[in-house]
């Protein structure tokens, strides 16, 4: 290797602008780059590696298209909003008490000046509202937060588990932010654990009132996003009491969401009965006011019970259309996976942005090069392009398995399919973990393959990642909602058993369990062929055979652990099985999307470019775990070895299409706004950013 200074030419070492330049325009018109390639001699050239691989053609235009989807009209207002208001864009270095008032104006100058109505939306049409809420997390992941808690949190809770009276009394507030609110669930010591919530609602039948208290300080309500500063109502979740003629004297009835006012709407000032303090300087979303409430027997008029799934009467009496508290708890947090979906979408956003920013970067950054002659692209190095490529073949995956979901979500909120509920829930539950996890552990990966500069705030990394982390834990933490998957798959593994159906996106295993679970086939675990590691049969095939194994294999344990150790301690022992088989099921599910997406593609050279992006993501996922499937014999060790090469080979086409595939994402300057990555003038708004 040579060291940065060695072998260079007396020419670059005095035109290294220029030539940088001459390289930007390479990647970011392929046209004209391609020109250079042939004309310019050596330095524009690609090194050793990469020669001799083709290069597709894309158009970039059609390419986004295809990727924007119907709703890009809202997003666009947004931008155009921010852009014209600049005095509304966060800063880079803000005090949290500064960044939290911006919130609150950026929200309101998009909801009462630039007309943008979130809540009808999310009502109406879930996709526009979910495409509008990527749009406010890319501006700044703080008003992102801030407008779901508002709307997707606090809204979404009085209108899925309220009724009529409470839509009408209190959806124009919500809509115009007359009433901004919170979502009062986590308490100090249960924040996963929601049926181990404290907080109570006890029904006084003589002044026809619940009362809302706090019993004891583990009941505190923590973390609550809207509560510190500007929230004046909130949806409590808490234990419904109810008296009864027995010795206890009262009747838990189990959760349920009512409405609290907690300030005053004309003064602000809190509440009698309500404490409320600032939960402080937080690692990131410091422009979210979280605060703790407690409540000293607050009393709240009956009709503020959200009566969709139990109900009291003027007598005290319960009625519930659902049989038992686990069921009407089901039912409760089945309506609230609003929040879950755009936490999921929006994550694929941020993973949109930080891998526009880095490969964008990698293509312009040069270091190192063959003897005398130019240094080379950092993204033209194997390693580079094994950090980044896959993670770009990952964000297409992810994109299309989250508009998928939207879709779904949306159905679901039309026609209250059961089997669609369940699959929503599942589906949602899965998504939020497995992007949310994978995008926190790339904004590393991310912030590392731009070296030292990728460390200056500036250029977005690290409040990227700060905001971003706690997506990993918030509308349930991720190892929690990964095992709700694994059960449900588990209680479908063993509804199949005994003749029952499976829900849509589990189909799969109903179909081809058998198949899956046999042997593997000694002759295709030898084919080698190009053609047949780039078919889809075989790469679902192999996602599929993998989760079926594991689902199957998990069972038999659990079963054999119960014996001795209960359900609780064999789930427990099998826990890490566990977890594998959800993440593989969904997997499987974003595979499934892609393939379907890809095929859908109305243009030819969009879907060429996706096929290429869909293949890679399938093989490295299959190389990354090529170890369980040497292991049953799945793939001979010939094939093994076929199977890396191709990665690479595609990882090489992949970063040859890299800048069309980040600029169909198509997101303006405006939120790729980190100088290193500015398309237009390179370094220059980097130096000049440092005070040159
Ligand atoms: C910035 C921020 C904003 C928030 N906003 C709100 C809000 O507006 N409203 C609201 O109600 N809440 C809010 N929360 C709370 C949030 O929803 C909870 O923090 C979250 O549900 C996780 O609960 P917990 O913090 O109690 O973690 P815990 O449940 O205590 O989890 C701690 C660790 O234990 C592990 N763990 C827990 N249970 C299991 C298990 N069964 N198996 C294996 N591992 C397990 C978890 O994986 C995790 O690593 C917010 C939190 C933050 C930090």
């Amino acid at each position: 290797m040579q060291t940065p200074d060695q072998d260079r030419t007396a020419e670059d070492q005095f035109q290294p602008i220029a030539r940088r330049i001459e390289r930007l325009a390479l990647h970011l018109s392929p046209g004209r780059g391609m020109a250079l390639l042939s004309g310019a001699g050596e330095q524009l050239r690609m090194v050793e590696c990469v020669r001799g691989v083709p290069r597709l053609s894309v158009e970039t235009a059609a390419l986004s298209e295809y990727m924007r989807g119907k709703h890009r009209d809202i997003q666009q207002r947004v931008f155009e909003y921010f852009s014209a208001r600049p005095e509304l864009q966060t800063p880079i270095e803000i005090s949290k008490d500064d960044h939290r008032e911006l919130c609150m104006r950026q929200l309101h100058g998009l909801v009462r000046e630039a007309g943008i109505r979130p809540f009808r939306y999310l009502l109406e049409d879930p996709a526009k509202y979910f495409a509008f809420l990527e749009a406010v997390g890319s501006v700044d992941l703080s008003l992102g937060i801030k407008t779901g808690v508002q709307y997707s949190l606090w809204g979404g809770s009085v209108i899925n588990l309220g009724t009529k009276k409470h839509k009408d009394k209190y959806f124009d507030g919500i809509d115009n932010l007359e009433y901004p609110g919170c979502f009062a669930m986590t308490e100090l010591h249960h924040g996963s654990n929601v049926q181990g919530l404290q907080t109570t609602a006890t029904f006084d039948p003589i002044t026809d009132e619940f009362i809302i208290n706090t019993p004891n300080d583990g009941a505190i309500k923590w973390w609550i996003g809207n509560a510190a500063v500007h929230g004046k109502l909130a949806t409590v979740f808490a234990k419904l009491m109810l008296p009864t003629h027995n010795v206890k004297g009262v009747s838990d009835m189990g959760v349920h969401a009512f409405i609290v006012p907690i300030r005053d709407l004309k003064t602000n000032e809190t509440l009698p009965g309500i404490e409320i303090h600032d939960c402080g300087h937080k690692v990131g979303l410091n422009g979210v006011d979280n605060g703790a409430l407690r409540f000293r027997s607050v009393r709240i008029p009956r009709e503020n019970l959200l009566n969709r799934f139990g109900d009291v009467s003027r007598d005290g009496k319960y009625t519930s259309s659902l049989p038992t508290i686990n069921k009407r708890f089901a039912a409760t947090l089945g309506e609230l996976v609003g929040g879950r979906v755009g936490l999921a979408y929006s994550s694929v956003s941020v993973l949109k942005l930080a891998g526009t920013i880095a490969i964008r970067y990698s293509l312009l950054r040069q270091q190192f090069g063959p003897p005398k002659q130019a240094e080379v692209s950092i993204l033209d190095y194997q390693s580079h392009q094994h950090k980044l490529m896959p993670m770009l073949a990952s964000t297409y995956a992810f994109h299309f398995a989250t508009v998928y979901l939207v879709d779904k979500y949306s159905e679901m909120k039309k026609t209250h399919d059961e089997q669609l509920v369940a699959d929503v829930h599942a589906l949602s539950a899965g998504l939020k973990a497995y992007v949310t996890s994978y995008t926190a552990k790339s904004l590393s990966i991310c912030r590392e393959a731009c070296g030292g500069h990728g460390y200056a705030a500036v250029n977005r990394f690290g409040i990227l990642r700060n905001d971003h982390d706690i997506f990993q834990t918030f509308e349930g933490d991720n190892t929690v909602l990964l095992q709700q998957v694994a059960g449900d798959l588990l209680k479908q593994y063993k509804e199949k058993f005994q003749g029952g159906t499976f829900t849509v996106t589990w189909n799969y295993l109903k179909e081809s369990m058998n198949t899956y679970l046999s042997q593997p086939n000694p002759v295709t675990a030898r084919w080698e062929s190009e053609d047949h590691l780039r078919d889809p049969k075989f790469q679902l095939d192999a996602f599929r055979y993998r989760t079926s194994r594991l689902l199957q294999s998990v069972a038999v344990r659990l079963r054999k652990h119960s014996k001795n150790l209960g359900s609780f301690g064999a789930w427990n022992r099998c826990l890490n099985h566990l977890l594998t088989l959800a993440e593989s099921h969904i997997e499987s599910v974003i595979l499934a999307k892609f393939i379907d997406a890809v095929q859908s593609c109305p243009d030819t050279s969009s879907r060429a470019a996706l096929k290429l992006v869909c293949d890679l993501y399938a093989l490295d996922r299959i190389w990354k775990d090529i170890g369980t499937y040497r292991n049953v014999d799945y793939v001979a060790p010939n094939k093994a070895k076929a199977i890396h090469k191709l990665t690479e080979y595609l990882s090489f086409q992949v970063r040859n299409i890299a800048t069309e595939l980040v600029d169909a994402f198509d997101l303006p300057d405006q939120v790729t706004r980190a100088p290193i990555a500015m398309k237009s003038e390179a370094y220059a708004q980097y130096t000049q950013f440092v005070g040159f």
